[in-house]
C-alpha cells in the first residue's frame, strides 16, 4: 500500500508498505479521505519525531474486523488517541492530559492507504458515520472536536464577545461554534480571502490583522502561530477576560503580569479532544449546524501530499486540504 513519510515540511516521501495484519479485537480500515491538520505542518514540533507517517483526521470504511463490536462494510471516523477512562486525568474529566490519550495511535498514520486500529482505539475511538455525514466530513471531526473542547473550556456564552485570531480552518470553526453559543464574534487575519471565509461562516465584524485592533473582548481564542497575534490576544482582552491558546508560537510569550494581577485575567490552552468532544462534533456535523463541507477547500490524491502540505504552509487562498490515498 502506498503511504507517506514526513521527515519535514518540504520533504515527503511516498513508499510502498505491506497492509498491516490485524489482530483479536482490532480492526482494519481502509482510508477513503485524510486530512491534513496544522499541526502537520507545526515543523518545529513534527520534526522532533520524524521520520514517520502522520496523519489523525481520517474516515474510512472497515474492510476486516476481528471486533464483535463492529463489522466490515461500516462506515467510520477513528480516533488515533484514546483515553483510559482510569487514570487520575480521566477520571476528574481531563481525558486529553491522559498519559495513555498520549502514547496510542493507530498503525501506521493516518496518511496511509490502509490503518491498523489497535484494540483499544476500537473500544474506545470508532465513530460509526451517519448515512448523512461524508467521509470528508468525517475527517472534520477531531478538528471540530478540539474546537468543541476550547470552547468548553473557556466556557463561551451568549452576548459575550469572542475575538478570533487567525482565520484558518481553525479560526472558522471557532467562529461558528461561538456564533452557536450566541456569541458576538470578531475575527481576524492578514489575508483577505481569509477574512472574506470569516465574514461568511458567521462572523459579525472582521479585521485586518495588520491594523490596530481597537476592540475589547470577553474571550480571545489565538487561532494562528503568529507570535504578533498573541500580542494583540493581551492587548484585546477585557478585565476578568480569558486568553485561549488553542493555536501557538514557536517560542515563549511574554506574559504581562501587572494587566493579569490587576484584570485578573486568565490564560489557558487547549490540546486535543476527548471522547465526549468527538461525540458532540459528529452531532453538530450530522445536524448540520456546523458547516465543515464548505471548510474543505483543496482535495488531492495522496500522491500529491507535497502539494497538499506547501499549500496549509503558504496558507493563503485555503482552508481544509483533504487528501484521498
Ligand atoms: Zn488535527
Ligand atoms: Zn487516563
Amino acid at each position: 500500500m502506498l503511504v507517506a513519510k514526513y521527515y519535514n515540511n518540504s520533504d515527503i516521501r511516498l513508499e510502498e508498505m505491506p497492509v498491516p495484519k490485524i489482530g483479536p479485537g482490532e480492526i482494519l480500515v481502509k482510508v477513503a479521505a485524510s486530512g491534513i491538520c496544522g499541526t502537520d505542518a507545526m515543523e518545529w514540533y513534527r520534526i522532533k519525531k520524524a521520520p514517520r507517517i502522520l496523519g489523525h483526521e481520517i474516515a474510512g470504511e472497515i474492510i476486516e474486523s476481528q471486533s464483535r463490536r463492529y463489522k466490515a462494510g461500516q462506515r467510520v471516523f477513528v480516533s488515533h488517541h484514546v483515553p483510559c477512562n482510569t487514570c487520575k486525568y480521566c477520571l476528574a474529566g481531563n481525558h486529553t492530559a491522559c498519559p495513555t490519550l498520549h502514547q496510542g495511535n493507530y498503525d501506521p498514520g493516518g496518511y496511509s492507504e490502509f490503518i491498523r486500529v489497535p484494540k483499544i482505539n476500537v473500544d474506545h475511538g470508532v465513530y460509526v458515520l451517519p448515512r448523512g455525514v461524508t467521509y470528508d466530513e468525517g475527517t472534520m471531526i477531531e478538528p471540530l472536536a478540539c474546537a468543541v473542547r476550547g470552547l468548553r473550556l473557556i466556557d463561551v456564552r451568549e452576548g459575550q464577545t469572542v475575538l478570533i485570531l487567525g482565520s484558518g480552518v481553525s479560526g472558522i470553526l471557532n467562529i461558528q461554534l461561538s456564533k452557536l453559543k450566541g456569541a458576538r464574534v470578531v475575527a481576524t487575519d492578514i489575508n483577505p480571502y481569509r477574512l472574506n471565509k470569516a465574514k461568511e461562516f458567521g462572523a459579525d465584524e472582521v479585521i485586518s490583522a495588520d491594523k490596530k485592533l481597537d476592540i475589547l473582548a470577553d474571550k480571545v481564542i489565538v487561532c494562528t502561530g503568529a507570535f504578533k497575534a498573541v500580542e494583540q490576544a493581551f492587548q484585546c482582552i477585557d478585565k476578568k477576560g480569558t486568553v485561549l491558546l488553542f493555536a501557538i508560537p514557536d517560542k515563549d510569550i511574554p506574559l504581562p503580569i501587572p494587566d493579569f494581577w490587576r484584570n485578573e485575567l486568565t490564560v489557558t490552552s487547549s490540546y486535543g479532544a476527548a471522547p465526549a468532544d468527538l461525540k458532540e462534533a459528529l452531532r453538530l456535523i450530522a445536524d448540520q449546524k456546523v458547516n465543515v463541507k464548505d471548510t474543505i477547500t483543496h482535495k488531492l490524491p495522496l500522491s500529491k501530499i507535497q502539494e497538499g502540505f506547501n499549500v496549509v504552509v503558504e496558507a493563503k487562498e485555503s482552508l481544509k486540504v483533504v487528501l484521498v490515498p
